[in-house]
This record gives C-alpha cells, sequence and structure tokens, in this order.
C-alpha cells in the first residue's frame, strides 16, 4: 500500500519547518545524527491517530539564487506533483502578502485538497484574526502555533480526511521489488540496462508507470521483479528537479516501495561520505540491502582486492554488516550473474518468520551463554520472546523492565538470532516489553 503523502507549502519563515518537525517526531537516525545534516531533512514519516503517512518540507528546497517568487513556484509545483494533500501555511501574525497570494494561485489551479494552516496564533486571543484568511479561497483556516504544539489535531484531522479510502489490499504476491540508489555516476542506469539484457531474463513489454516513478516487470528463474527506478519521470525541465534534495527525496520514495534496495558504490572513485548517507536511508526504511560495487572491471581483481574493499565497505558500512557485498561491472557484465541470487535472498530473509518455539530455545541458550547484566543491583530478566512482523523481521522480547535491556545486550541477542537463522540482507529490529 502506497502511503499517503502530505507536502507542506508557504512562504520562508511562517514555521515550515517547526511544523515539519513536530510532524516528524523524534525519529532515531544514524545517517541524520552527523552534525550539519538533520537540516537537510524534508522528508519524513508522520503519523496521526490510525495513520501513517509522509511529510515533505518544500521549503527545505533551495535553489540557490533564484529569485523569491521563482522558488515559490518551484516548492508549490513539488507539492502539486508529489503530495495527495497540501497544507498551505500563512503567518497569522502578518496578514496575507503577495507571496501568499501567489502562492494561493498556483495551488487553486491544481486540484489538490489543500488545507490552510494559519501558524504563529500562539494564544486564544489571536484566533479572532483568522477570518481575514477565508479570503485565500480555501476554506476554514487552521489556526495553530508550532511552537506550542496548538491546533495541530483539528489541522491533521482535515488533512486525513482527504486521504483516499483505503483500498482493498491487494492479493499478497511474490514479487520482489527492488530499487538502485546511488550518487550520480555510480551506474545505476547501466545496471538497469544490464540486468535486463541479461539471459533469460523476461521484460514485460507492458512496463507498468505509477504516479511515482517509471517500473519495469521483469521475469528470472520463474521469479518476478520489478524495478523501481528512482530518476522517476524526471527531465520535465523543472528547475527543482535538478536540486540534490529533491533527487533524495525520489531516492526515499523508491526506497519505500522497495522490498530489497541495491546500494551502488563506484569501485573506481572509493567510497564518499555521501554513499555512507545515501545507504543510511534504506537501512533506516528497514528494507533489505545488498550493497553492489560496481566498476569492478577498472580494479585488477584479484582475491586480495575483494578483500580490501570488503573491510572498507565493512568499517565505513557499520550499520549494514548484514547486507552482502557484489562485486561486479555492469559495463562488462563480469560477476552480473552473482547479483539476482543475492537479491532473491535478501527478500527471502526480509520475510522471514521463525517459530516461537525454536526462538526461545536460542534466546534461552543465549541467556545460558552470557547472562542478562545487572544494572543498580536489578537484573535484567528475559521471560520470552516472539515475532511480531516480517519486512523486516521484528521481535518483541518480554521482559521485567524495558529500562534494563541495554544496547550491548540487545545486540548480543540480535546476533545470536542472526547465527542461529540466517538474516543475511535484512535488518532486524527487536524491541523489549514490559511483562511482570
Ligand atoms: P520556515 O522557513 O517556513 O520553515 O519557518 P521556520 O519553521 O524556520 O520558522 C521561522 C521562525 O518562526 C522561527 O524563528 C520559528 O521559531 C518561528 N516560529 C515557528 N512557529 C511558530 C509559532 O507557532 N509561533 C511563533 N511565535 N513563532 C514560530
Ligand atoms: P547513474 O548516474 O548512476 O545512472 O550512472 P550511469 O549508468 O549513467 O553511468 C555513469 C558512467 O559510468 C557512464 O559513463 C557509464 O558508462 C560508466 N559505467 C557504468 N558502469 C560501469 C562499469 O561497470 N565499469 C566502467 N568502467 N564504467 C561504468
Amino acid at each position: 500500500m502506497r502511503k499517503s503523502v502530505v507536502a507542506i507549502v508557504g512562504r520562508p519563515n511562517v514555521g515550515k519547518s517547526t511544523i515539519f518537525n513536530r510532524l516528524a517526531g523524534e525519529r532515531i537516525s544514524i545517517v541524520e545524527d552527523v552534525p550539519g545534516v538533520t537540516r537537510d531533512r524534508i522528508y519524513s514519516q508522520a503519523e496521526w491517530l490510525t495513520n501513517t503517512f509522509n511529510v515533505i518540507d518544500t521549503g527545505g528546497i533551495e535553489l540557490g539564487d533564484e529569485p523569491l517568487l521563482v522558488q515559490m513556484r518551484e516548492q508549490a509545483a513539488v507539492a502539486i506533483d508529489e503530495a495527495d494533500v497540501i497544507i498551505f501555511m500563512v503567518n497569522g501574525r502578518e496578514g496575507i502578502t503577495a507571496a501568499d497570494e501567489e502562492v494561493a494561485k498556483i495551488l487553486y489551479k491544481s486540484n489538490k485538497p489543500v488545507v490552510l494552516a494559519v501558524n504563529k496564533v500562539d494564544n486564544p486571543e489571536m484566533r479572532e484574526d483568522v477570518y481575514e484568511f477565508y479570503s485565500l479561497g480555501f476554506g476554514e483556516p487552521y489556526p495553530i502555533s508550532g511552537t506550542h504544539g496548538l491546533g495541530l489535531g483539528d489541522l491533521l484531522d482535515a488533512v486525513v480526511s482527504y486521504f483516499p479510502e483505503v483500498v482493498q489490499e491487494e492479493p499478497e504476491d511474490d514479487t520482489i521489488y527492488f530499487s538502485l540508489i546511488g550518487r550520480p555516476n555510480v551506474g545505476k542506469s547501466s545496471l538497469v540496462n544490464a540486468l535486463l539484457n541479461q539471459e533469460r531474463v523476461i521484460v514485460s513489454d507492458i512496463a507498468g508507470t505509477t504516479r511515482d516513478a517509471i517500473d519495469t516487470p521483469f521475469t528470472k528463474d520463474d521469479q518476478d521483479f520489478v524495478i523501481i527506478d528512482t530518476a522517476g519521470m524526471r527531465k520535465r525541465g523543472k528547475i527543482y528537479e535538478s536540486t540534490e534534495k529533491y533527487s533524495i527525496l525520489r531516492a526515499l520514495r523508491a526506497i519505500e516501495r522497495s522490498d530489497v534496495v541495491l546500494t551502488l558504490i563506484d569501485a573506481d572513485t572509493g567510497i564518499i561520505e555521501q554513499d555512507k548517507k545515501i545507504a543510511g536511508y534504506a537501512h533506516e526504511a528497514g528494507k533489505a540491502v545488498v550493497i553492489v560495487v560496481n566498476k569492478w572491471d577498472t580494479i585488477e581483481s584479484h582475491e586480495k582486492a575483494i578483500k580490501e574493499f570488503e573491510d572498507k565497505i565493512r568499517a565505513h558500512f557499520q550499520f549494514l554488516d548484514y547486507a552482502p557485498i557484489v562485486f561486479l561491472s555492469a559495463k562488462t557484465k563480469k560477476r552480473i550473474h552473482t547479483l539476482i541470487p543475492k537479491v532473491m535472498e535478501a527478500s527471502e530473509n526480509h520475510s522471514k518468520r521463525v517459530e516461537t518455539n525454536v526462538l526461545n530455545d536460542v534466546i534461552m541458550d543465549a541467556l545460558a551463554m552470557n547472562p542478562t547484566p545487572t544494572v543498580k543491583g536489578q537484573r535484567l530478566k528475559i521471560l520470552y520472546a516472539t515475532q511480531v512482523a516480517i519486512k523486516p523481521p521484528t521481535f518483541v522480547v518480554f521482559v521485567n523492565d524495558p529500562e534494563l535491556m541495554h544496547f550491548t545486550y540487545e545486540r548480543f541477542l540480535e546476533n545470536r538470532i542472526r547465527d542461529a537463522f540466517g538474516f543475511e540482507g535484512t535488518p532486524i529490529k527487536i524491541y523489549a516489553r514490559q511483562r511482570s
């Protein structure tokens, strides 16, 4: 099921990123822990009542030296292209400005549902002032305060009321959806072409196009696959489509629809910080990951080179220690046959279920091997564990007190589970829950 997308639009300083951050909540993020990266985030998952959706802060898409009006127009275009519902944000302390009217005109023509949020209404007396915003033509203005978190409930009620009705879930099929991510020029399109031109690959002649991306279905060895193109429907000449943030946004949306994400590295130029950031998105999204070292033809390929490169990758991508690494060349097609089997294996592990009794045997053995720690005189007690979800495999461990479950012990349990069941290619999640 595709998640609904909400975009926030409005001129600078009305409080878009403040609201975005509130909606995104506190998400643990290895990628964004890097200083200076946090403000990069313009796309996040959010929750309201029973809805999980994605939110885009269009204000984060900056277009260098373009004049304000051009920036606003482009940001509104992103919202119109990407979102199911648009939050149009204005500043309740300043009234309607010419720039607000400009944005309103663009949104008005879009046929997308627009909810008008009047921000910086920090106290109840100010609520009287929002009526002037009716004249923008988007119906009821919702007074909110990003700083104090006021009014968000009513605003979100209005937003989710526009989400498309949840359609009957499609029958579970075993098609493997995957995407290729990596910085420009790592060889993503070359690899897609190489894969599709391989022997015994049957490419469906009806390339299913969705609104988000161009999907290519194909079959190999009786397994159905769909490649989700991260580039999507780009190259329509809009300014924002050439920005880095927008390409990240596109990659994130492709990742979200994937079972397996191939994260590409260029053997020729080596690993750079940007690779790590991009790979981090796949990990965070809980997708199966295969690391692909492309352009292996440029390296004198002996076993030692592979070992060295592998060590380098493991050092740089510690958070992806479960991901298999494939070395290949999209250009010469050398070793390219090793890729699809890894994709299949990763996908299988991503949706693997283990039996509760076997799982508990493994946990009990682990406990015998490495007794639980004591914190301030209290010992962690593990009662039992169960797998609660797949994609990725997710386990709940019932304990006397979740506070006593430390990262290192959780990591130890994860490793024991991995050793026992073989979850190569997929992240696994472990949650501690209280049960006395
Ligand atoms: P953006 O440019 O639209 O993303 O705006 P920001 O979220 O960066 O906010 C611009 C400024 O407005 C910041 O100084 C915020 O602290 C402030 N701000 C945001 N929301 C509120 C609010 O509800 N009330 C008040 N008084 N200030 C706010
Ligand atoms: P994308 O931007 O990630 O889609 O990268 P492209 O597929 O457009 O490839 C970028 C450049 O790298 C092109 O000049 C390709 O010919 C080249 N390239 C791609 N794969 C390989 C490879 O395996 N070996 C070598 N030597 N060059 C490659």
